[in-house]
């Protein structure tokens, strides 16, 4: 067995009213697995997402990613967390349209304090590799939305993060842009990126994860790696 990336144990998210966002939940994810995240809208999804984003604090219950305790962060710990250990990928790309392609891309690098020749060269790779580097000069509002999706891809990787996530990455995109999206998902795990993809696109579940949960009132309802619970 590898190295588990995401461990939760136990995690409730309790909002003023109401049942609970999440409701006792326990999760590994290995390194290497690509999970997609189902579940009916209201499930506890982006509830999931931003805790182990570390946006938000559960309730009860530990939230570890990459052997960081993510629930125990300060806000200072929890921003240097995201740069360093996490990537994400955004339905409606959250590019910043006043910056090239590239300097997109090397953003997380320069709020890391990473050098700028390192920087440069690891983001040439990065566009190479996805298939965007003629656009590096572009600004992302002249790019098709595939093409958004693969800069933000690229953004998200910048870093070398432990894990990739990933929330509606072909929500916003055509048919084709979409298929795009799910194979370059897919080679990024091939090649043993980790993944946590929330979806509604069952699709991009079956393309690109090697296991996939259903959420339902907060509960792991269905997973498809440990069966029934
Ligand atoms: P999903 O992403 O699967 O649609 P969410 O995680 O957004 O589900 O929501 C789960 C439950 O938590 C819902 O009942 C939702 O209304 C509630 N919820 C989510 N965020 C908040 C919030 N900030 N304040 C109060 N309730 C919230």
């Amino acid at each position: 067995m590898t190295t588990p990336i995401i461990e939760i144990r136990e995690v409730s998210k309790k909002y003023d009213d109401g049942l609970p966002a999440l409701d006792g939940l326990s999760l590994t994810v290995r390194a290497g697995e690509a999970l997609a995240v189902l579940g009916p809208s209201g499930s506890g999804k982006s509830t999931l997402l931003n805790l182990i984003a570390g946006l938000d604090r559960p309730t009860d219950g530990s939230v570890t990613v990459a052997g960081v305790r993510v629930d125990q962060l300060s806000e200072a710990g929890s921003a240097r967390y995201r740069r360093e250990k996490v990537g994400m990928v955004f339905q409606f790309f959250n590019l910043l349209d006043d910056l090239t392609v590239l300097d997109n891309v090397l953003l997380p690098a320069q709020l890391l304090g990473m050098g700028r020749a390192e920087a440069r060269a690891r983001a040439a790779e990065l566009l190479e590799h996805l298939g965007i580097a003629r656009h590096e000069r572009a600004y992302p509002g002249r790019l098709s939305g595939g093409e958004r999706q693969r800069v933000a891809v690229a953004r998200a990787l910048m870093n070398r993060p432990a894990l990739l996530l990933a929330d509606e990455p072909t929500g916003a995109l055509d048919t084709a842009s979409g298929a795009d999206v799910r194979q370059l998902l897919a080679d990024l795990n091939a090649d043993g990126q980790t993944i946590l993809l929330v979806t509604h696109d069952l699709a991009l579940a079956e393309a690109c994860a090697s296991r996939t949960i259903e959420l339902v009132d907060g509960r792991i309802a269905r997973d498809n790696l440990a069966g029934m619970r």
